[in-house]
């Protein structure tokens, strides 16, 4: 039987065993993160070895082989304050056959890591034209707080990303230019690029939103961490 999955948006201060709880699964799924480093390293974890969390690399994925007798209910989770948070599980014939977190600031976005994280996980497995993809793309800083200078948006404009980037007309009087950047509208161009046509974002701006979300820009290293996690579920008679 195909597992089911649920994806969690987190707020600032609260633990990936809270979330978990909160969605009515077991504070005690056992769950996978990294040392995240903004960097387009995607690594593939086996639910059945306990977690490491001293593995560096921004992306987590995981294929589903249900094929297996012992299956254990298991999260990937990734960890954000303004940078991207994505999610995405992969079917093939209505079969859940991969789950993936990826942790995606300009950085890692500028590096492509969902579209190497998406290669890697498909890699893994020999899928039918009846492959389907789909995403979650979580609450991240937005064009409206993202002001970024010339070397930023140099980098993205060698991406072909110059339509997620407007003049900012915060201070005019600045020598350099700046811009505002719309990571999240870059992260979902290349989701869609992949051929994944199921993307769900969030429009909610981690920096001035009111809704409690941890923010860099804003609170610097008084922060506090938003968890995303992706959890599968299988049946207890399973
Ligand atoms: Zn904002």
């Amino acid at each position: 039987m195909s597992p089911v999955v649920y994806t969690i948006f987190g707020k600032e201060n609260e633990s990936p065993e809270r979330l978990l709880q909160k969605r009515g699964l077991s504070p005690h799924t056992p769950f996978f993160s990294l040392h995240q480093i903004h960097s387009d390293k995607a690594i593939e974890i086996h639910p059945s070895s306990p977690p490491q969390k001293t593995l560096q690399g921004d992306a987590l994925f995981s294929v589903v082989d249900l094929n297996l007798k012992n299956r254990h209910s298991f999260a990937l989770a990734v960890k954000t304050a303004d940078c991207v948070p994505v999610l995405i599980q992969a079917e093939d014939q209505n079969k859940m056959i991969g789950i993936a977190a990826i942790h995606s600031g300009w950085r890692g976005t500028v590096q492509e890591i969902s579209k190497k994280t998406l290669e890697a996980l498909l890699k893994k497995f020999s899928h039918t034209s009846e492959l389907s993809l789909k995403a979650w793309v979580g609450p991240s800083i937005q064009a409206c707080c993202y002001e970024v200078g010339e070397d930023v948006a140099q980098k993205i404009q060698a991406l072909k990303g110059e339509h997620f980037l407007t003049p900012s007309t915060r201070s005019p009087k600045r020598s350099t230019s700046h811009f505002m950047l719309d990571v999240p509208g870059l992260v979902c161009d290349h989701l869609s690029q992949f051929g994944i046509a199921e993307i769900e974002r969030s429009l909610v701006c981690t920096q001035c939103s009111k809704e409690g979300y941890a923010s860099f820009r804003r609170d610097a290293d008084r922060r506090g961490t938003n968890w995303s996690l992706i959890a599968l579920q299988f049946d207890q008679e399973n």
